[in-house]
């Protein structure tokens, strides 16, 4: 095994649906939907299939039409704009863009300051370019109970070796939605420092209180960010992986040299549908997030009667807990209980932790499940009390 890799062994998302697999467990660890997406856009795939559009290789950047429909997207929502033809690649989910992204612009020595926790794949990604990961941790203490980014820790982070910021909001597990105030001092730390920010947006379109706001769209942005996205969180189609980043062209054509030699090109007949997916209306977007938003509810009070710490999340489809609440220690350990005790799965935080210990009493559930699963498992998990 490349040593830059020997650190990373199963990830904690394949170990926990194993796990559910096994015991017959609701599965509120790996976050993907229990319900597929919008029947007109499957049927879009069926149709782009049977009409042969893009079973055999389709174009490196992406087809024409997704690479449009992001475009409009961008101005739609945030009012960017982004060149259809030289700023947007279409790349095989958010996973394969953030990897492009970190193996075209890390080099080894470099060191990139992501927040923590941070989903997996950051802290394997950097390894492979050979860079080190710095973490500025975002801790429990925000007003609401809520988990928030200490702007102080995040400057004092910065050295004359840092290459880049890797961003994530909403954020997954914490689901703290990074405001303008803060992407603001954030932005003006990359300018003060000359630094590149890598931002991975998946959740953009779930965030239930507050805004989103790309950090591409703030004063001296646009030529130093890579911004990432992908369908499977907004049209709950995980298994289709279809992502893209949208980036400066001198950026862009960086990640597209990695992503020609990961991947080469992503899947055709499902971006055709995507492009259908972006076009639809309002009404879509709103409806996921107000389901969403119940669902969150839902979930958080089950949680809090059930004896959890809840840290109520503004975005994202994931709750983290603390388990101290409960009379326990460590969040693995809980994990890897759980399904024998009550019949649910959960995952630990502290795999998203360079330092174990910081996260070692959190857990997260995630809430894209239906309504009727949800209820059961929180009554499953209120006998616990
Ligand atoms: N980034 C974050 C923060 C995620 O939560 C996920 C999905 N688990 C991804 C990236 C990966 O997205 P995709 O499935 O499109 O590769
Ligand atoms: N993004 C999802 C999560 O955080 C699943 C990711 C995965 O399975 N790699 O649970």
């Amino acid at each position: 095994l490349n040593p830059r890799l020997a650190e990373f062994g199963t990830t904690i998302f394949a170990e926990m649906s194993a796990l559910a697999q096994r015991t017959g467990a609701i599965n509120l660890g790996q976050g993907f939907p229990d319900t597929d997406g919008p029947e007109e856009i499957r049927e879009a795939a069926v149709r782009a299939l049977r009409e042969g559009r893009g079973n055999q290789y389709p174009p490196g950047p992406g087809v024409p039409e997704l690479r449009a429909a992001v475009s409009e997207h961008q101005r739609r929502f945030y009012g960017l704009d982004v060149d259809p033809d030289t700023e947007v690649l279409v790349t095989a989910g958010a996973t394969e863009a953030i990897a492009a992204a970190l193996l075209a612009l890390v080099a080894p020595g470099d060191e990139v300051v992501a927040l923590e926790p941070y989903y997996d794949s950051y802290a394997a990604c950097v390894a492979l370019a050979g860079g080190t990961r710095v973490p500025v941790t975002l801790r429990p203490d925000g007003p609401d109970g809520g988990f928030r980014l200490d702007l102080d820790e995040l400057r004092a982070a910065v050295t004359d070796r840092t290459r880049l910021l890797l961003l994530n909001t909403p954020h997954n597990p914490t689901g703290t939605v990074l405001t303008r105030a803060e992407l603001t001092a954030v932005a003006e730390l990359a300018c003060e420092r000359d630094l590149l920010v890598v931002t991975d947006e998946v959740y953009e379109h779930l965030v239930f209180e507050g805004e989103h706001v790309p950090i591409a769209s703030l004063p001296g942005m646009h030529d130093r960010t890579v911004t990432i996205s992908s369908s499977g969180k907004t049209f709950s189609f995980t298994g289709w992986k279809v992502g893209w980043v949208t980036a400066h062209p001198e950026l862009l054509t960086a990640v597209r040299s990695a992503k020609q030699y990961l991947t080469f090109v992503s899947a055709g007949p499902f971006q055709y549908a995507i492009a259908e997916a972006l076009a639809l209306p309002d009404t879509y977007f709103t409806a996921l997030r107000e389901d969403l938003r119940a669902k969150r509810d839902l979930l958080a009070a089950g949680l809090a009667d059930a004896g959890f710490t809840v840290h109520p999340p503004r975005g994202t489809y994931f709750i983290t807990t603390d388990v101290r609440a409960l009379g326990e220690r460590d969040g693995f350990a809980f994990c890897r209980s759980l399904p024998e005790r009550c019949g649910v799965v959960a995952v630990p935080n502290a795999v998203f932790h360079d330092d174990p210990e910081a996260g070692r009493s959190q857990v997260r559930f995630a809430f894209c499940k239906r309504e009727a699963v949800l209820r059961e498992a929180t009554d499953r998990l209120r006998a616990l009390a």
